[in-house]
Order: structure tokens, then sequence, then C-alpha cells
């Protein structure tokens, strides 16, 4: 059967149910309104607590086995509603169909792969008078606060851990991109219990209701470093547990002995996916001097090729920002390219359209202290730099309150993991950027983040740890 995707309502306690008030986001690329979605109240989210508590007690005791098969089950669901899932992504999110199609794969390989990773428990000592186990426990209720520039994969990366260690989980979209984060759930209602899986869509109160509220044992946030500032500090009140996925200003450091022609094309994808609206995007690119000046032309060429258009135009790459308060934030750093007297080697300026687009710009050596190398910009806006020494680069790539990922560019391969090893990051690579897997842990050093997610550290996240000691005398 197709989804739905004209009514919106939040999933709690296995039902489908509606707000007294109800909101609606916008499609970022003619600036309509999407239709409406419920706003949740505190009494909305005192039920779901209240059905997630009750729910705990029975899935916490289920086997990883029965639970693994549930979650099977639900991924076969959701792939057989990819396409629809993507239509509503790229309507609400506004990335290109075939980037929102990618989106909904990765969370299908996301949802199928994390259950397979076995939770351990460790006989640390067992002698003739004592045997002491260690072991993972799940915590309770988690919520999951997304934000909306991966609204798929950035809520079944937390769902699914949430479920499959034992607790229930409250999903909270972000208010700009709230859809398919309701279907994701209103699809889950016949696989698990009431109560296990439910979804909130609301204002900008619904966050700081969660985060403060004494039933749920767990925070997972992705977001902004402000936010996540607020959101620990709420979590304090409680002593909730918090994993932290926050902001990025990722550098990618070139060496002089690489292939332009090959790494150039990956380097373009890497820094304007998305509209450059990712975490993990390459931010400052550091370009050895020797080679700059070939890079900046060839590297230009490549990305004004790129085609911008609506997401539901064929072979549009570059779709609009995702939301008013983006666009704006967008044009206020752009206006510094003027009062900082920076050089556009692309770009650079935002005209007025029928949705929130923005022409990638290339910003060429833009001194180190000017705005669009210190900030998140969160557009298609990228300083291009030079540098010199390897000392210097490192330093320069470090310099930084974040911490999300950097990257080293060489076919020296003992020379880029000399240089990945000094990078402060929680995800260094060499010859690439941006990979991820749901087997491999995901965290930020820094105002980055705290904690990670994926992998087994990510699993036991939402779990206490516990040791066992039996006296056998
Ligand atoms: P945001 O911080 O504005 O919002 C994120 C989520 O938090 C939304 O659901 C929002 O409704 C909610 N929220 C807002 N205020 C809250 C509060 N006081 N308490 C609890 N919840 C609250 O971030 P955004 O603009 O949606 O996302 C962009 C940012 O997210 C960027 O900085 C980006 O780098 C970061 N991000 C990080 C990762 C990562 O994994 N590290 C991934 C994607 C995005």
């Amino acid at each position: 059967m197709p989804l739905d995707t004209t009514t919106f309502r939040n999933v709690i306690n296995g039902e489908l149910t509606s707000t007294a008030t109800t909101r609606h986001g916008v499609n970022p690329a003619n600036k309509e309104p999407n239709p409406e979605v419920p706003v949740a109240t505190q009494e909305d989210l005192d039920r779901a607590v209240k059905a997630a508590r009750a729910a705990f007690k029975k899935w916490s005791k289920t086997t990883y086995e029965e639970r693994r098969k549930a979650i099977f089950a639900y991924a076969d669901t959701l792939e057989a509603h990819t396409d629809d899932l993507a239509a509503l992504l790229t309507r609400e999110q506004g990335k290109p169909l075939d980037q929102a199609r990618q989106e909904v794969g990765m969370a299908i390989v996301w949802v199928r792969s994390l259950p397979t990773i076995e939770i351990p428990e460790t006989v640390v000592s067992d002698k003739d008078d004592c045997k002491i186990v260690h072991r993972y426990t799940p915590l309770g209720v988690a919520g999951a606060i997304v934000p909306w520039n991966f609204p798929v994969v950035l809520a079944l990366g937390k769902i699914i851990p949430a479920i499959y260690t034992g607790n229930s989980v409250i999903v909270k979209p972000s208010p700009f991109t709230p859809y398919c984060g309701l279907k994701i759930a209103e699809l889950a209602i016949p696989h698990f219990p009431p109560g296990v899986f439910q979804a909130l869509s609301g204002g900008d109160d619904l966050g700081p209701m969660l985060t403060d509220h004494p039933g749920i044992d767990k925070i997972s946030f992705t977001g902004s470093t402000v936010t996540g500032r607020r959101v620990m500090a709420s979590c304090a009140k409680t002593l909730k547990r918090v994993t932290l996925e926050l902001g990025g200003n990722d550098a990618a450091i070139v060496c002089p002995d690489v292939d332009l022609d090959k790494i150039i094309p990956n380097l373009a994808v890497l820094s304007f996916l998305c509209s450059s609206q990712i975490c993990m995007m390459v931010k400052r690119l550091y370009v050895h001097s020797s080679i700059y000046d070939a890079f900046l032309a060839k590297f230009t060429e490549v990305v004004k090729a790129f085609k911008i258009g609506e997401g539901t135009e064929d072979g549009a790459f570059i779709g609009p920002v995702q939301n008013g308060m983006q666009f704006e934030k967008a044009k206020e750093l752009f206006s510094t390219i003027q009062s900082e007297n920076l050089t556009a080697a692309l770009g650079g300026q935002i005209s007025e359209s029928k949705g929130y687009f923005i022409p990638p710009t290339i910003i060429d050596n833009p001194p180190e202290s000017s705005r669009v190398v210190q900030e998140e910009p969160f557009a298609p806006i990228l300083p291009v730099l030079k540098w010199d020494d390897e000392d210097d680069v490192i330093a320069r790539a470090n310099a930084s309150e974040s911490g999300l990922g950097a990257s080293v560019w060489t076919k020296d391969l003992e020379k880029g993991q000399r240089i990945a090893d000094q990078l402060e990051a929680g995800n260094v690579w060499v010859n690439t950027h941006f990979e991820v897997s749901p087997f491999t842990p995901f965290g930020g050093h820094k105002s980055s983040g705290i904690g990670s997610e994926w992998g087994l550290p990510g699993l036991v996240s939402y779990c206490n740890s516990q040791s066992v000691w039996v006296k056998k005398a």
C-alpha cells in the first residue's frame, strides 16, 4: 500500500493521535506549505512517557534475538516504502531526489546492521569462591532529538540502538522537518509493542520539555553546539545520560603530491553535498601553495558544473538550503565577502528566487581570521586556503573549537597517517572524508560533542554498565 503523505499524526502508545493545535513546515524549493503536523503539549509528552515506561518493563525483558527479529521486519516495511519516503524527504528537506533516496537507503542499512552488533557479557573472573561478570542493561526511556539536515538516517541511527538494547524511545524530529520522522514511527506501529517506539512533533518548546522530563533517562541529541550546551544543562537537573553530536568545522589538508584530476571531483562533492548542510562536510580546504593555483582553477570548474535546482528536477545536485532561518544566516555570512574584502573565485551573490537557493561559492585564500573560516557556515560557501609548512597547517586545522572530522589527501600513506595522527577530531580520514558506517563509532572532540553513536560504543551508550559478583561459598 502506498504511504499516505497527506495526514501526519503523533504516535503515542501505538496509536496515531492528533493535537488541538497544528502547524506546518515549508517546501524550501518553492516556499509552499507542507501538510499540517501536530503540536505536542506537555500533556502529550506525559502520556508518551507513561506509555514508554510501561512498555519498558516488558520490552527490556525480551532477548536480543527477539528485538533483532522485530527490527529486521520493520526494515522490510521501510524498504517497501523507500520511494514514498524519499519523495517526502525531498519535499520537506529540499535535497535532490537521488540524495533523498540515498539517505533512506542508508538508513535501512543502519536499521539492518546495528542489531547485528553483539553486546558483550564479559566474565571478568571465575574462581572457586567468586564469579564476576560485567554486562550491560538497558537504561529505560530514551529521547531522540533530531536536526533537519538528515531527518531519516539521524533519527533511525538513534531509535534502533535504543530499541535493540531494550529501551523504549520517543523521537522528536526538528520542527523544520517533521514529516519523515512521523511516518517512520507510524510504519513501526505493527512491529513493536505500544509505547516502545513513539514520535512527537511540536514547536520549539518540545525539545526543552523532553530534556527536562523526569521520566526520560537519556537524551541523544544531534544539532548545533549552542543548543547542545542547553541540552546538557537541562539534562544535568535529572542526571540524564547524554550523547551530543554537534557542529563541525572540518579541515581537509591537500598535500602537493596528489593527483588533482582524481581528488577534485571527490572534494567538490564532499564540500557541497546537501548544499553543505552536513556536520562533517569539508568546511576549510587547505591546499599546498605549490599546487594552489592549478587546484583552484580545476576545483572551480567542477563546482561550476553542479546543477542547481529543485530536488525533483533531473540532475539537480545543489538544492535549496532547508529553511528561511538558514537562508538569512547564510545571507549575513555572504555579506562578509564585501565587509571583509574577500575574493570569491565562484559565486558570492545570493539573489531572490522562489525557493531558498544559494549558488555554491568558493572564497579564494581568505585570512584565517575571516568569519567564513572561523564559523560553521552550514551553507554552500567554502574557503580554500594556502599552506606551506606541515606543522603550521596542522596547527591551523586544529585551531578550532570544533573537532568533528578532518582529512588529509596524499599519495604518501605514511605521511597521510603522520598528519592524521596529529589532527584533533573524532573522525580522521586519509584520502576521503565523511565516510561513515553503522559499525564504526562516530562522535566529536572538543565542542563537537560528547560520547559517540553507532558501533558498540554507540549501542552501549543506551545501557547501564553493571558488574555482578556472585560469592559461591
Ligand atoms: P538545532 O540545534 O537548532 O536543533 C536540533 C534539534 O534540537 C531540533 O530538533 C530542535 O527542535 C531541537 N532543539 C532546539 N532547541 C532545543 C533545546 N533548548 N532543548 C532541546 N532540544 C532543542 O540544530 P539544527 O539547526 O537543526 O542542525 C544544524 C546543526 O546540527 C549544525 O551545527 C550541524 O553541524 C549539527 N549537526 C551535527 C551532526 C553530528 O552528528 N555531529 C549531524 C547533523 C547536524
